[in-house]
């Protein structure tokens, strides 16, 4: 990215701190100040945007499952919003050997992919430049990305299920029958890859058709998306979880059925793919049909 700073400083700026405050004197709003100096201070923009998206991914991944590990040591409070309420809740040995795990697969399989993202974006007409994206456009997109990611997610963890597949790739991620938050990226490596791409995909092929996909977009559709996943693995479902405001949202109440029952609710996101399918799993499948 083009460097604007240090045009107007008479000493160059070297810390962040500098670069943020040269950043401010080019009439940028705080995220795109911050964004500017990020870029500035690593001088590497594969560098830049590789160490911006693992850190963020480590922070929301770990971030988000600390309530939820917080819930599971404190049933006193929250065994009533449990789905799964006869299971014991996961030991500390559970989610310690899920943390060792996740982490392997986050440095060995994740970092160089992410790292490997910018040339990708580059090469995609992705954008990352200044100004950022409106709301609206960023708001719109994302939720193409979720519609198109839920379809893709729908058909390949239904074929995931299919014997030979599920032997050799998806049965780790099945180890659970009650899955806690930690769990949501408990995966083999090649199910890391193979469901990775409807995370990763549809911003690049979006980039490359219009043109008009700035990373910040793909940035915060990451972050949901991690959001989604881990929220939907929790094992709890409250009076306000969103499903109960969007009625085909799936959230814990579905996908921790996938867990207990091994068979049906295979999309990520929305409910829709296994109504339509026919694929609603457990005592609430037979109802319907
Ligand atoms: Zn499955
Ligand atoms: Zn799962």
């Amino acid at each position: 990215m083009e460097s604007l700073l240090n045009s107007s400083s008479a000493q160059p700026a070297v810390s962040y701190t500098q670069f943020f405050e040269v950043a401010k004197q080019h009439n940028l709003s705080t995220m795109e100040s911050l964004w500017q100096a990020h870029y500035s201070y690593w001088n590497n923009d594969t560098l830049a945007t590789g160490i911006m998206a693992f850190v963020a991914h480590e922070l929301i991944y770990f971030g988000r499952c600390i309530p939820w590990v917080i819930a599971d040591a404190l049933p006193i409070f929250f065994h009533r919003y449990k789905i799964q309420d006869k299971r014991p809740p996961p030991s500390v040995m559970d989610q310690w050997t899920c943390v060792k795990y996740i982490l392997a697969i986050h440095f060995i399989i994740e970092l160089p992919l992410i790292i490997l993202f910018h040339p990708m974006m580059k090469l995609c007409g992705l954008k990352y430049d200044l100004p950022f994206p409106t709301l609206s456009a960023i708001a719109a997109q994302i939720i193409t990305f979720f519609i198109v990611e839920d379809t893709y997610h729908y058909w390949l963890h239904r074929a995931m299920h299919w014997g030979p597949l599920y032997r050799s790739i998806h049965r780790i991620h099945h180890q659970y029958a009650a899955p806690f938050g930690l769990t949501a990226e408990y995966a083999s490596p090649w199910e890391t890859l193979l469901l990775g791409l409807g995370t990763i995909g549809p911003p690049l092929l979006m980039g490359y058709i219009t043109g008009e996909v700035h990373l910040m977009t793909v940035l915060v559709w990451m972050t949901l998306r991690q959001i989604q996943a881990i929220d939907a693995h929790s094992g709890y479902d409250f009076p306000w979880s969103l499903r109960r405001i969007v009625p085909f949202w799936g959230g814990a109440d579905w996908h921790d059925d996938h867990h207990r029952y091994f068979v049906g609710n295979y999309s990520s996101s929305f409910r829709y793919w296994d109504v339509l399918m026919g694929t609603v799993a457990g005592p609430r499948g037979k109802q319907k049909k």
